[in-house]
């Protein structure tokens, strides 16, 4: 039986990031309003400098100006000065992907932005994708 080597200090410090990039996630979702479809939803979007803007899910009655997880971590890092991102996780029942509308306004800062999404029931079990992948041929003009 093989033994799994140490990873690199470089990969340890990447992986510490992410798993503190998830929980912070985890963290988000339990503020989530939502009454309506009690999907609770996080996000926490790690800007280049280093700072970590955390989202979750805000509903309406009018149930057209709910906000997702995602819009509202990038709308509090846009409204912080920041422009550019690394990564976003968002943690949520089943590990859901971004809605299409959250793609369109996250590709508008960080197009090949990598996002991690979690099932907030099964810890740790986290899958990774390039912005880009989940929606190629964005918006432009
Ligand atoms: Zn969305």
């Amino acid at each position: 039986m093989s033994k799994t080597p140490d990873p690199s200090p470089p990969l340890r410090a990447f992986l510490a990031r992410e798993r503190r990039l998830v929980a912070a996630a985890r963290a988000a979702r339990k503020r989530a309003h939502a009454p309506y479809s009690r999907f609770h939803v996080g996000a926490a979007l790690l800007a280049a400098s280093g700072t970590i803007y955390r989202g979750c899910n805000v509903e309406n009655a009018s149930y057209g100006l709910t906000i997702c997880a995602e819009r509202v971590a990038l709308a509090s890092a846009v409204a912080a000065g920041e422009r550019r991102f690394v990564a976003l996780a968002v943690a949520s029942a089943g590990g859901v992907t971004p809605c299409g509308a959250c793609r369109q306004v996250l590709a508008e800062f960080a197009p090949t932005l990598k996002v991690i999404v979690t099932d907030a029931a099964k810890r740790g079990r986290c899958r990774t994708f390039v912005l880009d992948e989940l929606l190629p041929h964005r918006f432009v003009f």
